[in-house]
């Protein structure tokens, strides 16, 4: 994977973005930024260089904030459908990719879990859970 363009859209479609490889990290953080901003147990994140990302279509939907006295922690969304997007850090050094926001299989998988000391207090882990192939019927 190393010149593939990955696409990536929010849940609306009105904002689309691509990248190409090599991709340095694809992680889990589970540190309590990141439960907020996705609104779950973890972010699962890919890290690439700037050069790298390119905004394909609705840049002008874009909303950003960046947590005051922090060095790098930002986020984008959608200002439409609220969706997690693709974030520069604040020192402009990387990209930092939600892997849900993706429309194709970046070809690479997480390689390890950050901020378990956040963890949240109630996360198991997915394998420990009864899986359903879709909702189950009630
Ligand atoms: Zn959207
Ligand atoms: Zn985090």
């Amino acid at each position: 994977m190393d010149n593939n363009k990955i696409v990536g859209s929010c849940l609306c479609g009105k904002i689309t973005f691509q990248f190409v490889g090599p991709i340095k990290v694809f992680q889990y953080c589970h540190c309590s930024r990141c439960q907020k901003v996705t609104g779950s147990a973890h972010a699962s994140n890919i890290i690439i260089d700037p050069e790298q990302f390119t905004w394909l279509r609705g840049e002008e939907l874009l909303g950003r904030f960046e947590l005051p006295n922090t060095r790098h922690f930002a986020t984008t969304f959608c200002k439409n459908c609220g969706s997690y997007l693709p974030w520069l850090t604040q020192s402009g050094k990387a990209f930092v990719i939600p892997a849900g926001s993706l429309d194709d299989d970046p070809g690479v998988r997480p390689i390890h879990n950050i901020f378990c000391a956040d963890k949240a207090s109630w996360y198991k882990t997915v394998d420990s859970l009864i899986k359903y192939q879709a909702l189950p019927i009630q």
